[in-house]
């Protein structure tokens, strides 16, 4: 609240002296830096007191009215500063202090003769509801209470029973204090005035009840103090903060003393109030003015406690000292002023009366409230409901997700206007810094316990543990598979080809191997292999070259150590054998059909001679030619023989034929049985060791395989050159006609079987030049047949 601080404003009035009173002694300067009011008292008129023994006082106050000060003067100078600050909502009192007609209720209230004359009471109210009247930015009410304090008894000035009863019958106004030590009056109305008309009536019927009550025999009014207070409440219209203010105008009791002389003829040697209230108050006003004074008295007087907010504490507090300045009165006008002198030292602390009324603040709120959800319904077309939907949430969770995945530095999260949202938002924020782990997770799902909160994590957590494990042993079961499948496609390679010089050089083949489970075998056999058969050139030609240097190692050394091998050798001994023997043959055959064509060459020379001879014997024409005839005859004896021959050759052939496939079978069923015997093998140390197996990079080991088959393309092509070689001229040319056709299908250029092994490579050489030239014959005489 807002302070004001100063010191209580006292001023002074002199009233006019009436018409057969000698003035006393006095000067006012208003010149000075402070106003002050000097009072020469003449030594001879001491009479009797001992203590007035000074010539002159002077007095300080705020301002001095002499005696033909008015009363709108009196109003503008005094009264209407404190109006003001009492409309702006600070408390204020006004008291009129002095001696018993000195004019106190002539200042406070006012002459009940001439308008003029009116006090400062009508003139504030006056002033006051023409101020609210003024101002439309405010609410304003207005109450008036009229208070008589006598004899420490408290009457309500306002009651209407004042008619009718004596003041004594009145129900008396008491202090009540509440547990804040706030002040409140029983048995005071406080009447509301909405305008100046209503505000004055109700003066004038305080006024006329104070008459009421004056008997010449109580001197109420000399020895009462009246005090009319205008309550003003405001409040901006809207707002729940409500300003309560009230200015007290006060009408003190006379502060004549006690008998000038002393009871029972003794002086006085200290002035004493007739009214205790004053003496209360006095003590009060010191009590204020005294620094670190913590207790102030204010309980030991009904006035002092009416008017406690309006003194020390929360007020502008103004005093007006009304001194009579007669010769006979200056002793009771200088008290007054010595009283006035005391009250001018208090600095007071105005504080602005703000206070909440909560009821009102209640509605106030309420209304806010149900404004701004209109209009928020309005805005988002949708009225709101406490909880956040569902649908609503997951939503969010979309958004939140998508935010928080966004790359963008300039992105945001938008939700809209909308608090549950926003705070749902950092909920959620906070969560995903907190537990980074399940920041996937969605929010949703969790509840607003925090113990369930947690112990859903965990479940989820341990979900996701189990997840990953699956995960995992699928992925080590996958890839020993992958592994597995790499092995047996690398050992299928292996074991359907021969290896090849290439291979032999290949570093990863060398990994491959030195991780293959034939190593140690491969290693303890090399030095026998090598001292052995220089590798098989035939055979690896012909199955493609194709198997790693490990695996045919391994390959040679099975096929050895199988009884099969033994067959091989002696069909391979028995083929060579039938291969020279049908050598023999073709060249005895070749030289049969020589004979035969030369004996038909010279049967053609003796029927050219016999043509000759007939031409010029003509006799001799249809004669028999016994030379001829025995031609004939050795011809018929040769194609015998031929038949004879060819007949053996063929027979031959078929039985070169049957050791061939024999040899076929024979090695396609030991490579059979190695792949077997290999897969197992590979089989066995993948069970045994399987996290020794490291997979091997087929992508490493393909690229190879695809560069050998390169490789042996021109090996291949080699055939076909070496047909060329073999082709015998004489044997294209002849006429002979035998064979069997299907072994022209059976030696496709690729065939990798067909060739049989001698270990010899001049014998191969032979064997070859054979078979390409008996094909031809074959071929021939299939063409001369149809
Ligand atoms: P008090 O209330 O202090 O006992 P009053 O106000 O009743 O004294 O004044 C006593 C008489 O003096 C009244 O008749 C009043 O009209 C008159 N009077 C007081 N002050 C003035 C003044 N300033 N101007 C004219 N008359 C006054
Ligand atoms: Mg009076």
């Amino acid at each position: 609240a807002a302070m004001v601080k100063e010191t209580i404003r006292v001023y002074a009035r002199v009233k006019p002296l009436g018409r057969r009173q000698q003035a006393g002694s006095y000067s006012v300067d208003n010149e000075e830096p402070l106003p002050s009011l000097e009072i020469t008292v003449p030594r001879d008129l001491a009479d009797g007191f001992i203590n007035n023994k000074r010539e002159s006082y002077k007095f300080k106050f705020q301002k001095i009215f002499d005696q033909e000060a008015k009363q709108d003067v009196i109003f503008d100078s005094i009264a209407k500063p404190v109006a003001e600050c009492v409309l702006a909502g600070y408390n204020g009192t006004i008291f009129a202090y002095g001696q018993t007609g000195s004019g106190k209720t002539f200042t406070i209230t006012g002459g009940a003769e001439r308008y003029s004359d009116r006090g400062i009471i009508p003139r504030t109210l006056s002033y006051i509801f023409d101020q609210l009247q003024k101002d439309s930015s405010k609410v304003y009410t207005t109450h008036v209470s009229y208070l008589e304090i006598y004899n420490e008894c408290g009457y309500d000035l306002l009651d209407p029973r004042h008619e009718a009863s004596r003041m004594e019958d009145l129900p008396k106004v008491t202090i009540m204090e509440d547990s804040d030590q706030n002040i409140h009056l029983k048995n005071l109305s406080l009447q509301q005035a909405t305008n100046e008309e209503e505000a004055l009536n109700l003066l004038f019927l305080g006024d006329t009840n104070r008459m009421i009550a004056e008997t010449p025999m109580n001197q109420a009014s000399s020895r009462s103090h009246c005090i009319f207070t205008i309550h003003i409440s405001s409040k901006e219209p809207g707002s729940a903060t409500v300003r309560r203010s009230k200015l007290h105008l006060v009408d003190l009791a006379g502060s004549e003393r006690v008998a000038k002389t002393g009871i029972g003829g003794h002086l006085l040697t200290e002035a004493k109030y007739i009214n205790l209230s004053l003496h209360y108050l006095e003590q009060v006003i010191i009590a204020l003015a005294e620094k670190n004074r913590s207790h102030i008295p204010y309980r030991n007087s009904l006035m002092t406690s009416v008017l406690r907010d309006s003194l020390g504490g929360n007020c502008m507090t103004t005093m007006i000292s009304t001194l009579a300045m007669d010769k006979r009165n200056i002793d009771e006008s200088i008290s007054t002023c010595r009283f006035a002198q005391r009250v001018a030292l208090i600095k007071n602390e105005a504080v602005l009366n703000e206070e909440i009324d909560p009821r009102l603040m209640i509605v106030q709120l309420r209304k806010e409230i149900q404004d701004l959800k209109d209009e928020l319904a309005l805005v988002t077309g949708k009225q709101r409901t406490s909880e956040l939907s569902q649908e609503e949430l997951l939503q969010l969770d979309e958004l939140i997700d998508t935010f928080l995945k966004d790359n963008d530095p300039e992105s945001s999260l938008d939700v809209g206007a909308d608090m549950r949202k926003i705070k749902y938002c950092f909920v959620h924020m906070k969560q995903v810094i907190n537990h980074p782990m399940t920041s996937g997770q969605k929010l949703l799902s969790q509840d607003i316990s925090e113990e369930k909160n947690s112990n859903e994590e965990v479940e989820k957590l341990k979900g996701l543990l189990q997840q990953r494990d699956n995960e995992i042993n699928i992925l080590v079961t996958m890839l020993k598979k992958e592994k597995k499948k790499a092995r047996d496609a690398l050992s299928q390679l292996n074991g359907t080809s021969a290896g090849s010089t290439v291979l032999e050089q290949s570093p990863s083949m060398s990994l491959e191997e030195s991780q293959s489970p034939s190593r140690s075998f491969s290693l303890k056999e090399e030095k026998d292999f090598s001292s052995s058969v220089p590798r098989l050139p035939l055979l690896s030609r012909a199955t493609g070259g194709k198997m790693s240097l490990g695996c045919q190692e391994a390959f040679e050394v099975f096929k050895r150590d199988h009884a099969d091998s033994i067959t091989i050798e002696d069909n391979k001994q028995l083929l060579k054998q039938r291969f020279d023997e049908a050598k023999c043959l073709g060249e005895k055959l070749n030289e049969v059909r020589n004979k035969i064509t030369r004996l038909k060459g010279k049967i053609i020379q003796r029927r050219i001679q016999r043509a000759a001879l007939a031409v010029s014997n003509p006799s001799e024409e249809l004669t028999f030619d016994p030379v001829e005839e025995n031609l004939r005859m050795q011809i018929e004896e040769l194609k015998k023989s031929y038949k004879t021959v060819c007949s053996r050759f063929k027979g031959l052939k078929v039985e070169i034929e049957h050791l061939q496939l024999l040899m076929e079978k024979v090695k396609m069923k030991l490579q059979k049985d190695f792949e077997v015997w290999w897969s197992e093998e590979a089989k066995k140390f993948q069970q045994e060791k399987p996290e020794m197996v490291t997979s091997p990079n087929t992508a490493a080991v393909y690229p190879q395989f695809i560069r050998s088959s390169q490789h042996l393309s021109p090996n291949s092509s080699s055939d076909t050159s070496r047909d060329s070689l073999y082709e015998d001229p004489a044997v294209k040319n002849n006429s002979i006609t035998f064979g069997n056709p299907t072994l022209k299908t059976r030696t496709p250029p690729s065939s990798s079987i067909s060739i049989p092994l001698t270990g010899d490579s001049q014998a191969d050489a032979d064997i070859l030049a054979f078979i390409k030239a008996r094909q031809n014959i074959l071929q021939k005489k299939g063409k001369s047949c149809q």
